[in-house]
């Protein structure tokens, strides 16, 4: 289970093993973000811890363009207000 409070990222699904439908992410305490997105469509979920909120903001694009065909939720991630991160594997913010 999730223990500590800490940035992350995270994909839900609705069976065991199947595509991911939801990716989220969290600059400071991922496990307060699943707790609210779990157990209504999305019962089963993956997640990553990461070291930095940018890290987490990284592994999040790459799942992204891994999974966006599946996911529910189409949109690009956003990176955290104030900051200059980039995605590096599209030019959404150059
Ligand atoms: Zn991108």
């Amino acid at each position: 289970m999730v223990l500590h409070a800490q940035p992350g990222v995270f994909l839900l699904l609705t069976v065991p093993d199947g595509p991911p439908r939801y990716l989220g992410r969290d600059d400071k305490d991922i496990r307060e973000k699943l707790v609210k997105w779990l157990g209504r469509s999305y019962r089963y979920f993956k997640f990553l811890y990461c070291e930095t909120p940018q890290e987490a903001f990284q592994k999040q694009c790459e799942l992204y363009h891994s999974h966006k065909r599946t996911l529910d939720n189409t949109r690009h991630p956003e990176r955290s207000e104030g900051t200059e991160w980039r995605c590096s594997l599209c030019d959404f913010y150059e």
